[in-house]
């Protein structure tokens, strides 16, 4: 039987989550659907999740690798997206598809040997390409299940249905059961997730594969859905953006920044799928990702969600609803 905030029995689990990104918010949303009362500790601060366009892209990469989970990941996003427009808060997205342009010959043969039967996927003629396509690619996939989302709009609906209570703070130390703020206050709860991403990583001053990246906005989509090949250009919720995570790995977060000659190295990617002419830049956004997936309890009793690298709006949710359905079930037992 759970223990509650007052050291109480309690029939209604509390669970305290650490970060409310994209896998605090889909833990919080799916603890709660199991019927825990939750408490976010978010900063707001430097969150990957606030990407003002995400792709929802199974096929990653210039090898074609699917993760596991990957068709389930990306329908269930969509039936969160869906569960946010029912309850009315509106996510800017796209489900028309995802194209993946394809270098060359060997290339393509790399993304076959990865593509498994149960992900709808086919090869685009040259006639049937979408005419934003730059010429020179050799071959092209098309994914009608993909797509793009606000990340930010995403993240926010879903702590917003999750009904969570969101504490705005810096959490300084946590173990099983309880998380310190930077005030020195004390939560108690009867489990504790941790979800803080790249910076919370950081902050915790743990090792890691850090990875910065950039998106620039644009006053228009400059293609009606996403493409992607080295760097990413996809619709948003006002105009469209460019943008990939691509800066050199890091052992520790840093402030993302956009050094000069990785604006270069974009321009580049960008110009290799779509003529970009005619298209104004209205701003930067620039976030850092955390890859090495991590999503169970650890020895220290405290659960964990991170490392999502750049699929967290394919994975997050499927693996948050793992996560939440075993710390639930455990404080059940
Ligand atoms: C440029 C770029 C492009 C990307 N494009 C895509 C894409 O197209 N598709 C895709 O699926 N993914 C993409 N990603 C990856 C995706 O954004 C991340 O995988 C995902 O957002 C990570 O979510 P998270 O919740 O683990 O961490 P975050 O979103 O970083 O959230 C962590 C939160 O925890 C808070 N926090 C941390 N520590 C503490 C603490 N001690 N106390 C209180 N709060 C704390 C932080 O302030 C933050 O709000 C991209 C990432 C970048 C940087």
């Amino acid at each position: 039987m759970p223990v509650g905030r007052a050291g109480s029995v309690s029939s209604q689990p509390h669970v305290l989550v650490v970060g409310g990104g994209v896998a605090g918010a889909s833990v919080a949303y799916f603890a709660g659907q199991r019927g825990a009362r939750v408490t976010v500790v978010d900063t707001g601060l430097h969150a990957a999740s606030q990407v003002p366009s995400a792709l929802v892209n199974p096929v990653r990469g210039q090898s074609g690798q699917v993760a596991a989970g990957a068709v389930e990941g990306l329908r269930l996003t969509w039936a969160l997206v869906d569960a946010l427009g029912e309850a009315g808060v509106e996510v800017p997205h796209g489900r028309g598809g995802v194209l993946r342009p394809v270098p060359d010959d060997r290339t393509r043969q790399k993304f076959e040997r990865n593509l498994p039967a149960a992900l709808p996927h086919r090869w685009l003629s040259v006639q049937e390409r979408p005419p934003e396509l730059a010429v020179g690619w050799a071959h092209a996939l098309w994914l009608p299940e993909g797509g793009w989302l606000d990340g930010a709009a995403f993240t926010a609906g879903l702590l917003k249905l999750s009904g969570a209570e969101v504490v705005r703070a810096r959490a300084t130390a946590w173990d099983a059961r309880t998380v310190t703020l930077d005030s020195g206050k004390l939560l108690r709860g009867d489990a504790v997730v941790w979800c803080g991403g790249s910076v919370g990583a950081g902050w915790a001053g743990e090792g890691g594969t850090h990875r910065a990246g950039t998106l620039l906005t644009l006053d228009r989509a400059v293609t009606e859905v996403p493409f992607s090949f080295g760097a990413y250009l996809a619709p948003a919720g006002t105009g469209g953006v460019l943008g990939a995570t691509f800066e050199a790995p890091t052992p520790t977060w840093k402030e993302p920044a956009l050094p000069l000659p990785s604006l270069r190295w974009l321009l580049g990617k960008a110009d290799a799928l779509t003529d970009l002419s005619g298209n104004r830049v209205t701003g930067r956004w620039s976030g850092s990702r955390l890859a090495g997936l991590t999503a169970g309890r650890g020895a220290d009793g405290v659960w964990r969600l991170a490392g999502l690298g750049s699929k967290g709006f394919l994975l997050g949710p499927l693996h948050a609803r793992h996560v939440a359905g075993d710390v639930v079930a455990a404080l059940r037992v």
